[in-house]
């Protein structure tokens, strides 16, 4: 079955979904400004800052600073990707709340004979978005259209690395005629832009996706401001856990999907292998061949399957964790460096004899690399799995239903999936325990996210009865 973000559950495309057109290399980039009530803007410093191609490191634009497969140049991710999954999921999800919008009301409540008692589902009033650069036109979509059901106006902050999608969308915005304010689009830093939306007096809620180190800045601003509300979805360092009576070739599939993905540029990357000691070696084996697989290589063709990482900061992070594996005792399988001969490209990486002490064990590393743990018994792994900070996703393989329902309900994690990974539908809640995040995106759920609820009583004139 397809996933609301155009995956099959094996995290593949679904190659089922409206015909590819031709990805178009060196588009000419037509929006740069700022996107403010349907007007295109310059920035008021007369800054503006440059969007690199992950590919070739070289300078797609610059564009304005506010203190189409497009993604693909943007991102560095497969077009295949950038078409069949971001675009896809995007257009269920705008379906799924297009479909709410007529849908929302409150409830009747019996107080006393004397009143009636009702709730309204209001808009909350103008909302903020900061959105990460991993899934640049998603992570905006799962915000924008849900307030945007709700009755409320919205001011969207494209990652720095990431912004021309979200301009790009600006134009369509008010090409098919949305108000002027309602959809606002501000490009530029973090600290600058990404700060003003979270402490800006005047806004009344804030949506992030993004590392648990800003979620915590986001959550102070809007406490030092206005206490405005606040969502996050942040970051998860996921255990993926096989047990022996698994489906391997199905348990090995999704494991290498689950973290390969996006260039293991995911807050959902099965980061945390763990493997029943019985099936270790031949998981590992299996892995292995996996990754000497995967296709490396030109964004822009459609047989590659990974692209280069974001940026150059990302590039270091995950080749200094790679080391640190290596130093720290893990044994590297395969991969384990850049590729020679290419802008920020890394070999898909597997490591086996990850003990959970080591770093590449602990860190959300957001870049290709695979470590595989060993466990004896289910009461172990669950105590190990649930043992960090993080809390986003889990996955189970197994086919015995008493495990995997144990599993499901012992998991300190915001999302379970079983026999299946990325899993991901408009219409079923996403979001994290512990320091992975606050609040839900997506579903019904999201819904309270973007009202408040307004008790309404009257009291009755008793003469009238
Ligand atoms: P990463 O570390 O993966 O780049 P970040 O959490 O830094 O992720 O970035 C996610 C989004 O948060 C981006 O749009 C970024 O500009 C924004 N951001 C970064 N710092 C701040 C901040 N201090 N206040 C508000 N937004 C910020």
């Amino acid at each position: 079955m397809a996933t609301t973000n155009g995956t099959l559950e094996n995290g593949q495309p679904d190659k089922k979904m409206p015909p590819l057109p031709h990805p178009i290399r060196n588009l000419e980039v037509k929006h740069t400004k700022i996107f403010i009530n349907n007007e295109w803007h310059e920035s008021k410093s007369g800054k503006k800052f440059p969007t690199y191609n992950p590919s070739t490191v070289e300078k797609i634009c610059e564009v304005e600073e506010g203190d189409k497969t497009l993604e693909t140049m943007d991102t560095g991710k497969p077009f295949l990707h950038a078409f069949f999954i971001d675009l896809e999921g995007c257009i269920k999800t705008l379906r799924y709340y297009a479909g709410w919008a007529d849908k929302i009301h409150g409830r009747t409540i019996p107080a006393d004979e004397n009143v009636v008692c009702f709730t309204r589902h209001e808009p909350i009033g103008v909302c903020g978005a900061i959105i990460p650069w991993n899934f640049p036109l998603m992570m905006l979509i799962w915000k924008m259209a849900p307030a945007l059901c709700c009755g409320n106006t919205i001011v969207i902050k494209p990652a720095e690395q990431t912004p021309l999608t979200s301009l790009y969308l600006g134009s369509l915005i008010k090409e098919v005629g949305f108000p002027p304010g309602v959809v606002n689009i501000v490009p530029g830093y973090g600290p600058t832009a990404g700060a003003a939306i979270s402490s800006h007096p005047k806004i009344d809620k804030i949506a992030f996706t993004g590392s648990t180190e800003v979620g915590k800045l986001i959550k102070e601003a809007a406490s030092k401001s206005n206490l405005k509300r606040v969502t996050l979805e942040l970051g998860g360092k996921n255990p993926c856990i096989v047990c022996a009576d698994a489906d391997l070739d199905l348990a090995v599939e999704c494991a290498h999907q689950g973290v390969f993905f996006n260039q293991g540029q995911c807050c959902t990357a099965a980061s945390r292998v763990f493997v029943e000691e019985q099936i270790y070696p031949e998981f590992v084996k299996r892995s292995v061949e996996y990754a000497k697989k995967r296709l490396v290589g030109d964004p822009f063709d459609v047989k590659t399957e990974q692209g280069p990482q974001i940026d150059q900061k990302q590039f270091d992070k995950i080749l200094d964790l790679i080391e640190s594996g290596k130093k720290e005792g893990a044994k590297l399988e395969y991969g384990g460096s850049a590729m020679e001969d290419r802008g920020l490209f890394i070999k898909p990486t597997v490591f086996s004899e990850v003990t959970d002490n080591m770093r590449i064990a602990k860190e959300e590393i957001f870049g290709p690399v695979q470590p595989i743990m060993k466990f004896k018994n289910i009461e172990e792994v669950i105590k190990r799995a649930n043992s960090i900070e993080y809390g986003l996703t889990a996955a189970v393989f197994t086919k015995n239903l008493d495990k995997a329902l144990k599993l499901a309900s012992a998991l300190e994690s915001g999302t379970v999936w079983i026999n299946c990974y990325n899993a991901i539908y408009a219409q079923a809640p996403f979001g994290g325990f512990k320091m992975s995040g606050n609040g839900r995106e997506l579903g019904e759920y999201a819904l309270a996210e973007y009202t408040e609820v307004k008790t309404v009583t009257i009291k009755l004139n008793e003469k009238n009865h």
